[in-house]
């Protein structure tokens, strides 16, 4: 099918585009000289956004083992709903993503479906944070970054055969940075909120210290070390210490961190129950601030849809996290650009360019595509955020009712239209 998008404004930071120009899809391919054919579908694009699909570095799959929650296909109509053409699978999944089998389920169950699915691959045996995962194999089989996630590994010679494993093969490390002794039986930010709950606290210091830690093992490895959803101030000062002492670092932050503090777990709401922690106002700050100065490289979700059933127990018991991909554009809209001036462009450019860079991806541009993956968005669309009509089975968000801006309007993935509004 031959489709034109006419009149949108057209931005991808990878291509330096950022002009009112047509794009067209021809054989699945993208085109920006646009033929002089009969299209099978025109679509007026007019005070709309058109830019390659989005990427999304961090997003829990679930499948296999906890299917219950989430699957390779309902993430990904999820994702293509939220104009997210690239997702990338975390490793604690049931068994870990810790072989090649494992890994090759994954991509070849998300070869099925309509949007490109990619994983990481464990650092660690059964993510035990002990043995060394075969790295090598997993790499031939197609990982793209290996990952601690969820179990950050706590021995410090450990996480360096680890770093020095990995860039051995040319892998990135996504880090969980969480000193574990820290934050045992923790649920929420420490702080006063905390005490009023009567619930353990999570101090920051737990993050600083595994960012400065796992930024010095970048230093001593020279492996790329990707610092997974920042949260706190002294956080994002630490990354920008770690860049300018020249190590090879970049960092990521989620929309909740931007959005919310912790004053959104009073009233024990488990949806706003995630790890790490919802913080405070001042971090709030320092991160769209980081985010400005690109101290914090990529935004991604932390997509991390549960059963209701475990989410409906009391905080303590309640599972962590958050389902994130349905409601990250309109938040990113919201929240940066509307409210602290960041361009689109700037938002994009660290939700395609970015990301694409880190795991080595070419979808980012329409130059380097092999099948078109392009998003329509309206940027001034309002919307009420309503989780019962989430494509995704985890329906856990503490964003449920919220007015935002931004809605996506078509999604092309694989050089085929896979969702409409
Ligand atoms: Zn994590």
């Amino acid at each position: 099918m031959n489709i034109l998008l006419k009149n949108g404004l057209l931005i991808s930071p990878s291509d330096n585009i950022n002009e009112i120009r047509d794009i067209a899809v021809i054989d699945g391919k993208p085109s920006l000289v646009i033929p002089d054919i009969k299209f099978d579908k025109v679509i007026d694009c007019k005070e709309k956004i058109v830019s390659p699909g989005l990427i999304d570095i961090h997003v829990h799959f679930r499948d296999p083992g906890f299917e219950y929650k989430e699957d390779i296909n309902s993430v990904a109509n999820a994702a293509a709903k939220s104009g997210v053409t690239t997702i990338v699978g975390m490793p604690n999944v049931k068994p870990a993503i810790d072989n090649k089998t494992v890994v090759n389920y994954v991509l070849n169950k998300g070869k099925e479906t309509v949007v490109n699915v990619l994983t990481t691959g464990s650092a660690t045996k059964s993510n035990a944070g002990e043995t060394l995962a075969e790295i090598g194999e997993m790499k031939e089989e197609g990982i793209c970054a290996v990952s601690d996630d969820a179990y950050p590994i706590q021995n410090a010679n450990i996480m360096r055969r680890a770093l020095e494993y990995s860039k051995n093969f040319d892998l990135p490390f996504m880090a969980h940075c969480e000193d574990k002794n820290f934050t045992k039986d923790a649920y929420m930010n420490e702080g006063y909120n905390a005490s009023m709950l009567g619930l353990r606290p999570w101090p920051r210091e737990a993050e600083e210290i595994m960012i400065l830690r796992n930024a010095l093992l970048a230093g001593l490895t020279g492996c790329h070390v990707h610092i997974q959803h920042l949260t706190t101030k002294g956080g994002v000062e630490a990354v920008k210490w770690a860049k300018g002492q020249g190590y090879p670092v970049s960092a990521e932050t989620c929309p909740q961190y931007f959005t919310l503090t912790d004053d959104a777990c009073l009233g024990y709401d488990t949806n706003a129950k995630c790890c790490p922690p919802l913080r405070r106002p001042e971090d709030i700050e320092a991160i769209v601030k980081g985010i400005k100065d690109n101290t914090i490289d990529i935004i991604a979700t932390d997509h991390a849809p549960h059963a209701i059933e475990d989410k409906e127990v009391e905080f303590m018991s309640a599972a962590f996290g958050m389902t994130g991909l349905e409601t990250a554009l309109p938040l990113c809209i919201e929240e940066l650009y509307i409210k602290n001036k960041v361009p689109i462009e700037v938002i994009l450019r660290k939700y395609i360019t970015e990301p694409a860079k880190l795991i080595g991806s070419k979808q980012d541009s329409f130059a380097t595509q092999e099948l078109a993956d392009i998003i329509v968005f309206d940027p001034k669309a309002e919307i009420v955020v309503d989780k019962t009509k989430f494509l995704s089975k985890g329906k856990n968000t503490p964003f449920d009712g919220f007015k935002l801006h931004g809605e996506v309007e078509l999604t092309i993935a694989k050089g085929k239209i896979c969702y409409e509004k």
